[in-house]
C-alpha cells in the first residue's frame, strides 16, 4: 500500500479546497448572470458551453430535426450549421462554417434570394430557391428570420425539395403525356365519328339500288322464278331492309352529338309525358302499366333525354315476360358521389338518379357491359327483332350529359336501368 505523508496529504487537502471555492464562485456567477460561456474539459478536449446560447434541449432539437438550420451574419458569412445542412451540401463542416451562404446560392436564385435576405434583415420571409454545390442543384424552401436584437445575424431553415420537385416533374410529365393522349383521342374521336357518319351515310346509297332492283327483278320476273330462286330473292330482299335498319340506326349513333348550346331547362314530367303518348298504341296493345313519380326540370338537350326514355321504354315493351303486363316504373332520387358504388369521370358531387324498372325478361349481370356496346345483343333477330344500338345510344346520349348509366338485370324478374345526371349540368 501507498504511503502518503501528512504534509502531502494537507496539500491535496488544500488543492481540493480550492478548486471547491472555485466551483462555488463559478455557480455562484452563473446564478448571477455574470458568465456568458465556459469551457469543460472532457476526453482531453475542451468543449465551450455557452449558456446564453440556452438550453441544451434546443441545442438537440436544431442538431437533429429533419431540417437544414444555419446561423449568418448580416453579410452573409455562415457562423453556424447543423449537422443536416452540411450533409444536404455533401460538404465537410468545415468547408461550410465560415464560408459565405452566398457562395451557395444559384445563380438563377440569387435575385430572389437577395430580396428574401434584406426582407429578412428588418424580419421576416419565405421562399424557394435553389443552392448549388460542386455543380450539383439542390432546390429548398428557405425561411429567413432576424435574430436582432438578441443576435446581429440572421437564422435560415431549409427544408430540402428535391424529392418534391423530382414528384412535381413526374407528374408534370404525367399531366402532359395525359394532356398529349387526350388530343389524341379527342381527334379520333373526331375522325371515327365523321368515318361513321360518312360510311353509315354512304353505304345509304348502293343498298337503296340493291333494294330497288331486286324489288323491280321480283315484280317483273316472279312467274319465271323457280321456288329455290324466289326464295333466295326474298332472303336478299330482307337482308337489305335489315341492313338498311342498321345504317340508319348507326347513323342515329353518329348522329347523337353534344353542343353547349344545346342545353336547356327542361321537365323531366313533360318529356316522360311526350314519350308516353308517342308509345301509347304499343302501351295498350301489350295491356302495359306505367308508373311515374315525380321528375325533377334539369339543364338537359331535350330531344336526346326524350330518345334515351324512348328507347328504354321500347325495351321495355320488347323484352316483356310472356303471361304478365308489363310493369314499368319510373322514379328519380337525388344521390351523393360517396353512394354511387360507380365513380364518374366528371368533377360533379351531386346527381339525380333517374331508375326505369320493368318486370320484362331481364338479364344476367355479367352482361352489363355488353349490352351497352353497340351492335351487342343477347339475343337473336329471330327471337327478339333489333339492331344493338339503343342502348349504345342511351349511354352516348348520357355521356353528352357528363352523367353515367348502370343497367342491373335478373333474369326472368325484370331490369332497372339507372341513369345519373348530375345535378348541375354545365358546370
Ligand atoms: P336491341 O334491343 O336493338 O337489341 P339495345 O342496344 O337496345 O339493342 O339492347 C341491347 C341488348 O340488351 C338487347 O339485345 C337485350 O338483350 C338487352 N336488353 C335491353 N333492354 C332490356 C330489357 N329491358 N330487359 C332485358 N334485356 C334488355
Amino acid at each position: 500500500m501507498k504511503t502518503v505523508s501528512t504534509e502531502q496529504l494537507l496539500r491535496k487537502i488544500e488543492e481540493l479546497e480550492n478548486r471547491l471555492a472555485e466551483s462555488e464562485q463559478l455557480i455562484e456567477a452563473i446564478k448571477a448572470g455574470e458568465v456568458d460561456a465556459f469551457a469543460i474539459n472532457s476526453n482531453n478536449q475542451s468543449e465551450i458551453y455557452t449558456l446564453q446560447s440556452g438550453d441544451y434541449a434546443y441545442r438537440v432539437l436544431i442538431e437533429e430535426f429533419g431540417e437544414g438550420a444555419i446561423n449568418v451574419t448580416e453579410e452573409g458569412l455562415i457562423v453556424y450549421t447543423n449537422t443536416y445542412f452540411f450533409k444536404l451540401l455533401d460538404l465537410p463542416y468545415e468547408k461550410v462554417v465560415g464560408s459565405s451562404i452566398f457562395d451557395f446560392i444559384h445563380p438563377d436564385s440569387k435575385q430572389e434570394f437577395n430580396r428574401l435576405f434584406s426582407e429578412a434583415l428588418m424580419g421576416k420571409s419565405r421562399g424557394e430557391i435553389n443552392l448549388v454545390v460542386n455543380k450539383k442543384i439542390i432546390p429548398v424552401y428557405i425561411s429567413l428570420s432576424s435574430l436582432q436584437p438578441q443576435l446581429a445575424t440572421v437564422g435560415i431553415i431549409l427544408t430540402d425539395f428535391t424529392e418534391k420537385k423530382k414528384n412535381e416533374e413526374v407528374i408534370l410529365k404525367y399531366q402532359n403525356d395525359l394532356e398529349t393522349k387526350n388530343r389524341e383521342l379527342i381527334q379520333s374521336n373526331t375522325e371515327l365519328a365523321s368515318f361513321t357518319y360518312i360510311a353509315s351515310h354512304d353505304l345509304q346509297e348502293p343498298l337503296r339500288k340493291i333494294q330497288t332492283f331486286s324489288n323491280r327483278i321480283l315484280d317483273k320476273e316472279n312467274e319465271n322464278f323457280s321456288t329455290g330462286t324466289k326464295d333466295y330473292f326474298e332472303r336478299i330482299t330482307a337482308a337489305s331492309s335489315r341492313m338498311q335498319k342498321l345504317i340508319t340506326a348507326l347513323l342515329n349513333y353518329s348522329r347523337t352529338t353534344s353542343s353547349d348550346i344545346d342545353y336547356m331547362p327542361a321537365d323531366l314530367n313533360e318529356i316522360v309525358k311526350e314519350v308516353k303518348n308517342n308509345l301509347q298504341e304499343h302501351f295498350e296493345e301489350t295491356g302495359t302499366v306505367i308508373e311515374v313519380r315525380p321528375l325533377p326540370v334539369l339543364d338537359v338537350i331535350p330531344h336526346q333525354i326524350n330518345q334515351l326514355f324512348t328507347n328504354i321504354l321500347i325495351n321495355a315493351l320488347k323484352y316483356r315476360r310472356t303471361g304478365i303486363n308489363p310493369l314499368i316504373k319510373i322514379d328519380a332520387d337525388m344521390v351523393i358521389l360517396p353512394e354511387i358504388e360507380v365513380k364518374p369521370s366528371g368533377s360533379a358531387a351531386n346527381y339525380w338518379k333517374i331508375s326505369i324498372s320493368d318486370n320484362g325478361i331481364g338479364f344476367e349481370q355479367k352482361y352489363e357491359d355488353k349490352i351497352f356496346e353497340l351492335f351487342q345483343r343477347l339475343h337473336t333477330n329471330a327471337e327478339y327483332e333489333g339492331t344493338g344500338v339503343g342502348l349504345a345510344i342511351c349511354k352516348k346520349i348520357v355521356q353528352n350529359h357528363n352523367g353515367f348509366i348502370k343497367a342491373i338485370g335478373e333474369p326472368g324478374t325484370g331490369s332497372t336501368f339507372n341513369v345519373y345526371l348530375p345535378i348541375k349540368n354545365l358546370e
